[in-house]
């Protein structure tokens, strides 16, 4: 059975094929989603291929996303279908500073629908890494899953890793900062952005905002920096603290096409790294070059590397 499990939400981005606001694309060009989605994906690319749990609509863009997870190698067992529920859309749109905006169509869609104890108890059996994120955290039921799949993870002795994706706009009925301490509370690791922590009241460089997060929990945080790369920060409860209480690497040169994934993609190349026991500097350094990789071309799924990939592109920037 799998060594890694994945869970949450699998949706439709539309990306815009025009710049501007939302208000006047005219067209936009459909790709599969969803950070967790991403991951698993890109986990198997690097053959680590995990158990996958999501739930999707019974409808046409549900057909297209459980195809395009099948196709990318990710075992649907645990796809589940919704009968009444809609898949989730997500329309993005770029402002005059190029900052990325999302408009969601997910009120009670099929992600949100996802119940606690949809992953039985038998289905964590072996898994030595299990993966969720934030934008699971925003509705119920899928919170109270989020939080149990976490809880359950842990008792059965598996490394817990979480992602914040902070996503404003779906953050109406619960508070996300709330939201994001519980979720730390609950995992061994946390890869986030800096912006994932600007809600938060901590301030500092990227070093700071990593031992902000130990404060709450994690023995490992991990931080991506775009095209700064990423560091990580460990505290004693870490198995794989160093003789430095932060590790950096500051990525590597390339033309970033479209970055959507990229923190997802680096997310994957850490799970895939740490599994296999590679020590932390190594580490940042596989999961800078899956994700730099992921950024030559458009669209999350597109350029996901295998490990070949990554070890061509490593030598070729050495
Ligand atoms: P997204 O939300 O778009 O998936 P993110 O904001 O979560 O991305 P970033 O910090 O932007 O994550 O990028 C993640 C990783 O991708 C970085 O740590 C780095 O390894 C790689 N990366 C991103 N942008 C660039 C770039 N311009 N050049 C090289 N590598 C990049």
């Amino acid at each position: 059975s799998p060594r890694v499990v994945v869970a949450g939400e699998t949706l439709i981005d539309f990306l815009p094929n025009s710049e501007g606001p939302l208000s006047g694309v005219e067209s936009f060009t459909r790709r599969a989603g969803g950070a967790p989605a991403n991951v698993a994906v890109a986990l198997a690319h690097l053959d680590e291929t995990p158990r996958f749990w999501t739930r999707i609509g019974e409808d046409p863009f549900g057909d297209f996303l459980e195809d395009t997870l099948r196709k990318r190698g990710v075992p649907t067992d645990h796809v589940e279908r919704d009968p009444v529920a809609k898949t989730t859309l997500a329309f993005v749109a770029h402002d005059e500073d190029a900052e990325r905006g999302f408009s969601f169509y997910r009120d009670e869609t099929a992600d949100t629908r996802m119940q606690p104890g949809g992953l039985a108890d038998e289905d964590l059996e072996g898994a030595e890494w299990v993966h969720v994120g934030g934008v699971t955290l925003a509705d119920e039921p899928s919170r109270e899953a989020t939080f149990d799949l976490m809880r359950r993870a842990r008792e059965a002795g598996a490394t817990v890793s979480f992602d914040p994706n902070a996503r404003p706009e779906l953050w109406e009925t619960f508070d996300y900062v709330g939201s994001m301490r519980e979720a730390f509370g609950l995992a061994d690791v946390v890869k986030a952005t800096p912006e994932d922590l600007a809600a938060f009241d901590v301030s500092g460089d990227p070093s700071e905002l990593a031992h902000a997060i130990l404060d709450e929990g994690p023995h490992t945080a991990l931080l991506t920096l775009g095209g700064d790369g990423s560091l990580a920060a460990t505290s004693d409860g870490s198995p794989w603290t160093s003789d430095l209480s932060v590790v950096e690497h500051g990525g590597y040169e390339v033309t970033p096409v479209d970055t959507t994934g990229a923190g997802d993609a680096f997310t994957a190349g850490v799970i895939a790294a740490l599994v296999g026991d590679e020590p932390l500097s190594e580490v940042l350094a596989f999961a800078n070059a899956v994700a730099a990789v992921t950024t030559t071309a458009a669209g999350a799924m597109t350029a996901l590397p295998d490990r070949e990939a990554v070890r061509a592109f490593r030598e070729e920037q050495s």
